[in-house]
């Protein structure tokens, strides 16, 4: 049976609880043990597939097609391990269940309470698929007192005793704020977020104290008094230059150590971190660099695009360089001409998004990186405006467009009415459908053309798995006229009706990719189009 690591977080949110949970696993991996990281979301949402990127930031798709928050995409980078339905739950989904098996007479007779119908069902889905596994870290979102988090906290304290001792501990991230004024490091705010979280019945077994100064040993010693934890289970949780540096730098503060003890397992052994210090070590002395644009429509809020950069900070890790990014704006080039902002840019890449805002700016960059040889990489509505940019100015099809943004003339980009799974069966849509959950969502396989750039790419391969969330494809019926201007359709779906991947062959590097690769993308496996890619922008660099 599984043991349990409960993160939770105080003082203020977006402290990285996500990063440490990660960051835990993949210490607790590095000393041989095998993990799951699980999310707990208290909002009402059923799923984060329907908020805004910039509300919620991404939304991270999982093989099983699940829409979960981005979190989920930090624990894949770290660890490795595939998320899946089964490790992400907001209160939405639970309350929908309980709501959906009352109405159904489940409960026939009895009165449906938080207490304990929301918590039993919490509690459930922290213990649900847990086999094999040697660790379990749950994190739980939100910042210990909030209302909404509240079933939640009830939820992780009876599990604590219900799987008795030893097997689960609590360890709760928060804040040390330096006050420049008076020259000093603040515990107060930690000692009252722990007080709220031992009024509730969880006593934390580790703190981790995220600060921008380091934490003096007076100061560890009071929080370690105040808030009823050992000193050395006190962890500073300092700034650091990379992401991939935080595991090695709560390795150096103690942290594995700690959860280990608190378990009172062993931890004479060191773990083995070969593979965190190679990656530092290729951020902190890149050989190069390169500058690569992203034209999209949500690039005020970096998190929108999370996995994206992250996968590109990937490529930049596999050649060895820096990459530095550059957020456009895609409704820029609606209003000016591209090449001011893309004079001394190596590669562009085109992102997914939703909604006809920007997408005539993406088409104008499609056409800019085709034109002027630039490495040019779409995804998803990146792949489809690059398949409109070539439909209009390569196969003369001058009314062409998606029917997402309204009834075209040309729809070479249409709603996807109808599509078969991995598993054989066939999926429906219409206009109707509920927008909610409805996409062609998760991993779905693709064949490659034999000779084709993107093959080459990924090492010869002539069947990929790749994820997926989109409610539109290029339409199937266009193919041959684009195929006859010359755009190469060198991945489709196995039954051959939904184009995957269109490439320029007389390009340089010109991919455009119906999925998302970014998902699956990790430092120490970069996915190879990123790898590729960044490799393509360094030796366009070279040329310019
Ligand atoms: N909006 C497009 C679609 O639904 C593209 C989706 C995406 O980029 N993820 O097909």
């Amino acid at each position: 049976m599984a043991r349990y690591i409960f993160i939770t977080g105080g003082v203020v949110s977006s402290l990285g609880k996500g990063l440490l949970s990660a960051s835990l696993g993949a210490l607790l991996q590095a000393r041989g043990y095998s993990v799951r990281l699980r999310k707990l979301d208290p909002y009402l949402n059923v799923d984060p597939g329907t908020m805004s990127p910039f509300e919620h930031g991404e939304v991270f798709v999982t093989d099983d097609g699940a829409e979960t928050d981005l979190d989920l995409g930090h624990y894949e980078r770290f660890t490795g391990v595939a998320g899946r339905q089964s490790d992400n739950v907001t209160s939405g989904r639970i309350y929908s269940e309980i709501i959906h098996k009352e109405r159904r007479g489940d409960y026939l007779g009895a009165t449906v309470q938080v207490i304990p119908h929301v918590t039993n069902a919490i509690k459930e889905f922290a213990l649900n698929d847990s086999d094999g596994v040697d660790f379990m870290i749950c994190e739980v979102g939100g910042t210990a007192g909030d209302i909404e988090a509240m079933p939640f906290m009830e939820a992780i304290r009876q599990l604590h005793l219900d799987l008795g001792r030893g097997r689960s501990i609590f360890c709760h991230l928060t804040l040390v704020p330096y006050l420049s004024a008076a020259g000093e490091l603040k515990t107060k705010p930690t000692q009252h977020s722990v007080r709220d979280l031992r009024s509730i019945g969880i006593q934390p077994d580790v703190l981790v104290c995220r600060s921008e100064h380091v934490i003096p040993d007076k100061e560890r010693r009071k929080i370690a008094l105040y808030c009823n934890v050992h000193e050395s289970a006190v962890i500073p949780a300092l700034d650091v230059s990379s992401i991939y540096e935080v595991p090695i730098s709560y390795h150096n503060q103690g942290l594995d150590v700690e959860v280990l003890k608190a378990f009172g397992l062993s931890y004479g052994d060191e773990p083995d971190l070969a593979k965190w210090e190679d990656i530092k070590d290729r951020v902190q002395n890149p050989e190069g660099e390169v500058n690569i644009a992203v034209v999209g429509k949500y690039t005020g809020l970096p998190d929108a695009y999370k996995s994206l950069k992250e996968a590109i900070v990937h490529g930049g890790i596999a050649n060895r360089i820096k990459v530095n990014i550059r957020w456009i704006e895609s409704e820029l080039f609606e209003q000016e001409d591209a090449v001011h902002h893309l004079e001394d840019v190596h590669g562009i890449l085109v992102p997914g998004g939703f909604g006809k805002r920007g997408t005539e700016g993406k088409i104008a960059a499609a056409k800019f990186a085709r034109e002027n040889n630039v490495p040019y990489f779409g995804i998803c509505l990146g792949m489809q405006m690059a398949t409109v940019e070539a439909a209009r100015n390569m196969a003369g099809i001058n009314g062409a467009g998606s029917t997402e943004f309204g009834p075209q003339s040309d729809a070479v980009v249409g709603l996807i009415t109808e599509w078969v799974k991995d598993d054989g069966s066939v999926e429906a849509r219409t206009d109707e459908t509920d927008l909610g959950g409805t996409m062609r969502l998760g991993a779905y396989d693709a064949l490659l053309k034999a000779g084709s750039k993107v093959s080459e790419v990924y090492g010869g391969a002539l069947n990929i798995s790749e994820r997926h969330r989109h409610r539109y494809e290029v339409n199937i019926g266009y193919k041959k006229k684009l195929e006859a201007a010359g755009v190469v359709f060198s991945g489709m779906s196995p039954d051959g009706a939904l184009p995957e991947i269109m490439e320029h062959s007389d390009h340089p590097w010109f991919i455009g990719v119906q999925y998302h690769p970014e998902l699956k993308s990790k430092p120490f496996e970069p996915h190879p189009l990123f790898a590729s890619f960044v490799g393509a922008a360094l030796v366009n660099s070279r040329l310019v």
